[in-house]
């Protein structure tokens, strides 16, 4: 047995220890570890494979740790879609999961953009509804390596209503800290009355040109990369 507590080559369960509301329809997902001082040792930008056998098919999604360096335990953030009837809708399922009793099988990981500090000048990030949680991930391994990362980051997050939002305190108090650094611009289908920080609507061309200052040109020579991801992805788009 080697000692990274998951293996991209086959399923291991991890029990569930813990399922908190973090925002609408969305649960923090907290699984146990095999001792207080394992750590789940992923890659930045790495996801794991999450597999349950539903109504007879066995089936499978992708979701991304959040955290990294945590001891004993480790989290993902999961929105579930309550108004969606299919019994193959996994987020559903996890939703009836109960914590101390039930486990998941899971495998891993998989890098679709393994994140390397200074690489790029700049990082654009589009992401809708989960999409962020591959995002906040790299974000978050920044936040703890800013002393050493200048890399300068631009994200435009979609969702239908404000209470959609996942993520949000930790992504304000982001960019509020690192002002020069981490810029983030909210656009919502539905926007609260007397609103005044959130654009409307989809994220356009438009949206991209008023918020993300990056250029073509910059893209071009391999100084800036654009990473996009929204909850009907199926991996990271680059452009
Ligand atoms: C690299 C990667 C990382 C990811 N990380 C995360 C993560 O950390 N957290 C996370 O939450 N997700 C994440 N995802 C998305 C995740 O893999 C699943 O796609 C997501 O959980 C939805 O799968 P599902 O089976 O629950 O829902 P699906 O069956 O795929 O359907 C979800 C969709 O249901 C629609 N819908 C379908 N039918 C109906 C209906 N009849 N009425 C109304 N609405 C309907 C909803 O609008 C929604 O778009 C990630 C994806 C990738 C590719």
């Amino acid at each position: 047995m080697d000692k990274n507590p998951i293996n991209s080559n086959e399923f291991r369960k991890f029990r569930l220890l813990d399922k908190i509301p973090v925002a609408s329809n969305v649960n923090l997902y907290r699984f146990q570890l095999n001792g207080a001082d394992q750590t789940l040792n992923l890659p930045i930008g790495a996801h794991i494979r999450v597999r349950a056998n539903l109504n007879g098919e066995d089936t499978e999604r992708s979701y991304s740790p959040i955290a990294y360096g945590v001891h004993g335990h480790f989290d993902l953030y999961i929105k579930h879609y309550p108004q969606n009837p299919s019994p193959l809708c996994f987020s559903n399922y996890l939703n009836t999961l109960i914590p101390g009793k039930d486990s998941l099988e899971m495998k891993g990981p998989y890098s679709l953009f393994p994140y390397q500090p200074n690489q790029y000048k700049k990082i654009g990030m589009l992401a809708g509804g989960s999409g962020i949680t591959p995002m906040w991930q790299i974000l978050n391994f920044v936040r703890q390596n800013i002393q050493n990362d200048s890399t300068e980051f631009f994200i435009i997050y979609a969702n239908k209503t404000e209470e959609d939002i996942m993520l949000k305190k930790e992504l304000d108090a982001l960019a509020q800290t690192y002002p020069k650094q981490i810029h983030i611009f909210y656009t919502l289908e539905h926007i609260p009355v007397n609103n005044t920080s959130y654009g409307q609507g989809y994220i356009t061309k438009e949206v991209i040109q008023q918020h993300m200052n990056i250029s073509a040109e910059e893209c071009k020579n391999n100084e800036c990369i654009i990473l996009v991801l929204h909850n009907k992805s199926k991996a990271y788009t680059e452009f």
